[in-house]
Order: C-alpha cells, then structure tokens, then sequence
C-alpha cells in the first residue's frame, strides 16, 4: 500500500510517500480503507523522535483518520464492512486497572495511533475496534477525521479537569490551533466567557466568528495581562487557562489567573522548559493539571456533540496526500486556522 513514512529520525523532509508492507489484523481489530487523515504536530515530534521513542522504521505516521471499513478481525461485532467510519487514536490496553475502569489515558500501555504503531497517513490503517465509531450518514468524512484528536483533548481538558462552568472566564492562547478551535467551541458549549490570542487581524475575525468573546493579538499587546486582568474580566481574573502553547505562554499563563484558577496544559509546542515562581502557586492557591487525550467516555461524549453539529470541527485546508511534506511544513509554519488534512482519492 501506498503511505507517507519515514525510514530515519529527522526534520519534515524525512517524509517519503511510497510503497510499504500491506496490513493484516488481528481478532480484534479492523482495517480502514482512509479517506481523510488529518495533521497533527505529533507527526512532526514522532519524525523529531524523542528519547524514549523506539520505533521500527520504516515507520507511517498519522493520528487522526476516517474512511470505509474494509475489512475486520473475527472477533469484531459491532462494526460492519463498508461502514464509514472515525477512530479514538488512543490506544490502551484494555485489561489493566485503569482500562477496566474507564480511565484509559492511565494506562501503562497507553499509545496513539501513529506514535508506536503504524498510523492513518496510508491507503489503509488498523486499529481495535473499540477505538472505530460510526459516523452518522449525512456526516462529512473531511469534519470525522479533523475531530478526534484535537477535541478529546480539548473536551478533557475544559470539561474533566477543569469543571468549566456557565460564567466562568476561559482564556486561549493561540486560537487558530487545533486544540485551541475546538477549546472555544467547547468553553462556549458550556456557558464560559471566552478571551482568546491570535497573531493577525483574520485570524482576530473568525475567532470571534467561532464564538470566542474577545481576541486579542499577542503581536500589538506584548502586556495583555493587565488589560485582561482589569478590563475583560473586571478585576475577577481567569477562571481556567487552556495552555497547549508551553515555553512562549506559561508565564503569562499563571498571571491571568484569579486566586484559586486553574491552570490546564496538554502541550508545548514552544518548548517544554520555563521559570515558575512558586510562591505564585500557594499564595494565589493554583492548580496546575496536566492532560493528554482523553477516555473512551470522553471520546464518545464529545463526538456526539460533534455529530449532533453543536461543536463544529474547523478545516483550514485539505491537501492531496502526496503533498503530505508540504502539509507538514504548513502545519509547522502556524499559518493556518483549524486543522490541516489530506485526502487520499
Ligand atoms: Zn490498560
């Protein structure tokens, strides 16, 4: 089958499109003839490689992904071939502790799709079919695959960790990401005044378009601390901070928020080291909560809400397969507004 991989550690031009193994399942899993994949900077670390990662080469990246079932394991009973179909690309063991009660990203085991295992950017991917949900007919397939990822995480995030509640002052950095699109959609579902960043007046514009309350740009308000603090919120302060950001925002991060705030990080695509004050921390009592992912529930949950059309997952742009370098490179570039996919037809 055809596949963007990589056969050695490195940059974005380590992409080959070409030919690789052909896939087979197990029992319990099922094989998915890809319609769209959608980008996720995931792919560029697991290119990137970390220490830790130790992956068989050549090796097909891709998270996110929908298409037509093809073929499935002979234990699979609730899926049927030729469904159209998403996937969870969390993976976990489904056996331990944690799986068993439904708290899957705990799980020693847990992966995702395209991290360890082969992923979506191919003509055919495999996945167990816990992970595989139905999209309803009259669901596009570009919207089932732009979703997974990035609003699991996001509806963890804002609805598990933080408990957002109607009133409550969210702040987003960088809205025009993946997470950060479909953490405004999210807040807003929940009742939450939401005070976004963005880096150009477009971008300014179809945040609010999105539902973000304000947006400010980051490149005109170096300070925007203050102005929050006393202008938006009214000298409340903010309630939960979205932070997938790290390094460029963290600081900035602990000064919005109110005494007793929450602090919500789920990446650093900026760099994973910073400064913290302590003393911040106790005498304003912050929490800090990591997240990563999200459960099967969650996944469910917030999927139905995206099927039911409440949460609308943004497509900045669709490139053909073939072009999976390029779309990395944009991807990596932060030009864009939603999510970056391919097609594969
Ligand atoms: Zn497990």
């Amino acid at each position: 089958m055809k596949a963007a991989y990589f056969s050695k550690h490195g940059k974005i031009d380590e992409i080959s499109i070409g030919e690789v193994d052909d896939l087979s399942i197990s029992p319990n899993e099922v094989l998915i003839e890809t319609r769209f994949a959608a980008l996720n900077h995931l792919d560029i670390f697991v290119i990137n490689g970390w220490p830790g990662l130790n992956i068989k080469k050549p090796h097909v990246i891709g998270a996110d992904g929908s298409g037509i079932v093809k073929e499935v394991g002979s234990q699979v009973t609730t899926i049927d071939v030729g469904e159209e179909v998403t996937i969870n690309p969390g993976i976990s063991c489904g056996k331990c502790e944690f799986c068993l009660s439904g708290r899957q990203v705990f799980c020693k085991n847990f992966s995702i799709i395209g991290e360890h295992g082969w992923g979506t950017f191919a003509e055919y991917f495999k996945i167990p079919e816990i992970n595989v949900l139905k999209v309803p007919k009259m669901f596009p397939l570009d919207k089932a695959a732009a979703a997974p990822l990035t609003f699991l995480t996001a509806y963890r995030m804002l609805k598990t960790q933080a408990n957002v509640k109607q009133g409550d002052y969210v702040f987003i950095h960088g809205a025009g990401g993946g997470i950060s699109t479909a953490a405004i959609q999210i807040a807003k579902y929940f009742g939450a005044k939401v005070i976004a960043t963005t880096s150009t007046p477009e971008k300014i514009a179809k945040a609010i378009d999105i539902g973000a309350d304000h947006v400010l740009n980051y490149n005109e308000m170096k300070d925007y601390t203050k102005y929050v603090y006393k202008e938006l919120t009214e000298r409340h302060g903010i309630d939960i901070v979205i932070d997938s950001i790290g390094k460029a925002t963290f600081q900035n991060s602990i000064r919005l928020l109110r005494p007793g705030g929450q602090l919500i990080t789920c990446g650093a695509t900026t760099g994973p080291f910073t400064k913290l004050n302590i003393a911040n921390l106790f005498w304003k009592h912050l929490e800090i909560k990591g997240t990563s992912m999200g459960t099967q529930g969650e996944f469910r949950e917030v999927m139905k809400l995206v099927f039911e059309r409440k949460l609308n997952p943004i497509i900045d742009k669709i490139f053909p397969f073939n072009q999976t370098g390029e779309a990395e490179t944009y991807l990596n570039s932060g030009n864009q507004f939603g999510k970056v996919l391919l097609n594969f037809f």
